[in-house]
């Protein structure tokens, strides 16, 4: 991961607002509440998390995890001290599964780990391996080749499948804690590839973000998106005008936000969710 800079954490000196007008909390997991694919807590979180609860804020955590489906994640995260139920989290897996369906798309060449492949087979979905489908669904593959990308890209371009991409992160810390290419990076490749343009499902998708305001029956401006990703994660939620907290505890450190028109930064900088004041 991406560390901090020492001269940041000697100083210290990141504005701790006081968050008013906050009633519902959208959560980001890696590098939010757990520090990498280790799934290590980051310090505090697991209380934080505990005293949103009992405050009787609204919260979900929002994630684009791709090799995990939903009901796993939920108990991997409990097995850290996370007081967690399956109402508190909306992942980009449902999302896709729902969409395909919506779309009555059958037949699917995934790129992605076993656990994906899985849970769209347990949604009746046909998961082929070659390129006679009419989508290509791409999740984080860690053992990604050429034979891959050459059956996603025919299948795109031979047999017009449509491009669905669970998000468009950039990067992300994997289990060793180093930063790899993630699934963004990949959909960019069968984009150029292809011509066509990927569906983005997970965060930042604007429609993603509007349906877990409207389960949670809340308005954008009383909600407060928490990610250590402010390129993506952020800056798709302050699209919808929702207030945004970037968090160093994750794969970014604050030079990051340089790159980043001034319109499109972060309310709020913290160190970890752990200092947002409930
Ligand atoms: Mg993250």
């Amino acid at each position: 991961m991406t560390t901090i800079p020492e001269r940041t954490r000697r100083t210290g000196k990141m504005p701790v607002p006081p968050i008013s007008m906050i009633s519902c909390f959208l959560i980001d997991i890696e590098g939010t509440i757990v520090k990498d694919k280790s799934y290590a807590p980051v310090e505090g979180a697991a209380e934080w998390l505990k005293k949103v609860k009992s405050s009787g804020e609204k919260f979900s955590l929002v994630s684009n995890n791709t090799t995990h489906p939903p009901e796993e994640l939920l108990s991997l995260l409990k097995s850290q001290g996370f007081d967690l139920e399956a109402q508190n989290l909306d992942t980009c897996m449902q999302v896709t599964g729902e969409w395909l369906k919506k779309k009555k798309i059958q037949s699917c060449f995934v790129l992605g780990n076993q656990a994906l492949k899985k849970y769209l087979e347990e949604q009746e979905f046909e998961v082929r391996e070659d390129s006679l489908v009419q989508s290509v669904v791409a999740g984080l593959d860690e053992e990604l080749n050429f034979q891959k990308l050459k059956t996603a890209t025919r299948a795109l371009v031979e047999n017009n499948a449509r491009l669905v991409a669970l998000h468009a992160n950039k990067i992300y810390g994997d289990s060793k804690g180093e930063i790899a290419p993630s699934v963004g990076a990949v959909v960019k490749a069968l984009e150029y590839a292809s011509g066509k343009r990927g569906l983005i499902m997970g965060k930042p998708s604007i429609d993603f973000y509007r349906n877990v305001l409207r389960r949670l029956e809340t308005k954008p401006e009383n909600s407060l998106m928490i990610s250590d990703d402010p390129l993506s994660d952020l800056v798709g939620a302050k699209k919808l005008k929702i207030k945004t907290a970037f968090v160093l505890s994750g794969k970014y450190d604050q030079s990051i936000l340089k790159s980043l028109d001034k319109k499109k930064r972060p309310d709020y900088v913290y160190e970890s969710i752990a200092q947002i004041k409930i």
